[in-house]
């Protein structure tokens, strides 16, 4: 079975560098989508209390019979939950669908600005992970102006910010604040959430010939030598196995630099929401 690394968080806690997503697995599709990734290897599942499929992921785990300690579960406080003390209520009714008694990651889902609740918001999580109910805690879709804040508003700085980052949208400003800071990087929609040619793109194609693997396995592997923590999403079990089995080749530091610059540099290969716009 392939095994894949695990990278210290600031937490102290370790997390495997790929794992699985289940964005828009429907809630029904979750147990059967979950119980195929963990026989397939994976031991990292991404989950949010907005998918709605947090109780599938959670039976799917409860049938697996594998030791909780091997497995790493991340879920996500929605953005209406932000605000007094509804933090803790959110992980609690998390933590019943789950079936889990704590999650090993919870993030903040997106800073919603125009509310400029996320400060307080990360307080919380600051306790939620003190009362061991996650054992490390970050954020999603935070730019530098909101890691800063929550920095300077508490002087804990997250494990991780979960942000969309494919080939054409790097965001290497929030990159150039991880590691100053000792926050490591999740990449979401890491495919691209296949909304452009991006395995067409020359640069993917002609490393896949050159491997003999997927442009879909290229992209990935493009995150993982950079240090970036993935996790696909497929409902496809031939994906999933495929999405899993990228540690046996290594991509040459030209072909990393080619994928490198495919981001137009100006923010307009973005395909999901803007992290000041989602409210
Ligand atoms: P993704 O980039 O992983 O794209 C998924 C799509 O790529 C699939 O639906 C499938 O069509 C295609 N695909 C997958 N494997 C393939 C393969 N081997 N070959 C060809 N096509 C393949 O997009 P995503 O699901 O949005 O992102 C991954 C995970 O990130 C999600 O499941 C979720 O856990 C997380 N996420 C977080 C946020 C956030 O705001 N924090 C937002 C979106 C997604």
């Amino acid at each position: 079975m392939t095994s894949v690394p695990r990278i210290a968080l600031n937490s102290g806690h370790r997390i495997p560098q790929l794992g699985f997503g289940v964005f828009q697995i429907p809630p029904a599709e979750a147990e059967e989508a979950v119980t195929s990734a963990l026989e397939l290897g994976y031991r990292h599942i991404d989950t949010a209390a907005i998918y709605g499929n947090e109780d599938g992921v959670g039976a799917a785990i409860a049938h697996s019979g594998i030791p909780r300690e091997e497995l790493f579960v991340t879920t996500k406080l929605w953005n209406d939950k932000q605000a007094g003390d509804a933090p803790h209520d959110a992980i609690r009714a998390s933590l019943e669908k789950l079936g889990l008694q704590y999650v090993d990651l919870y993030l903040t889902h997106w800073p919603t600005p125009e509310k400029d609740t996320f400060s307080h918001a990360w307080e919380k999580l600051i306790e939620i992970r003190d009362a061991g109910l996650s054992r490390s805690i970050g954020v999603s879709n935070h730019l530098p102006e909101h890691l800063d804040r929550i920095v300077k508003d508490t002087g804990v700085t997250p494990a991780v910010d979960q942000i969309e980052l494919h080939p054409a949208h790097q965001q290497s400003d929030v990159l150039a604040w991880a590691s100053e800071h000792g926050m490591h990087i999740e990449s979401w929609g890491p495919l691209g959430q296949g909304k452009y040619p991006l395995f067409e793109t020359p640069a993917v194609a002609e490393a896949a010939a050159s491997h003999e693997v997927s442009p879909a396995q290229v992209v990935l592997r493009w995150n993982l030598q950079r240090g970036i923590i993935v996790f696909p999403k497929s409902s496809h079990r031939e994906r999933m196995a495929q999405n899993l089995d990228v540690f046996g080749f290594e991509l040459t530091a030209d072909e990393v630099s080619r994928i490198d610059a495919l981001d137009p540099g100006d923010g307009s290969g973005r395909v999901g929401g803007h992290p000041l716009e989602v409210n």
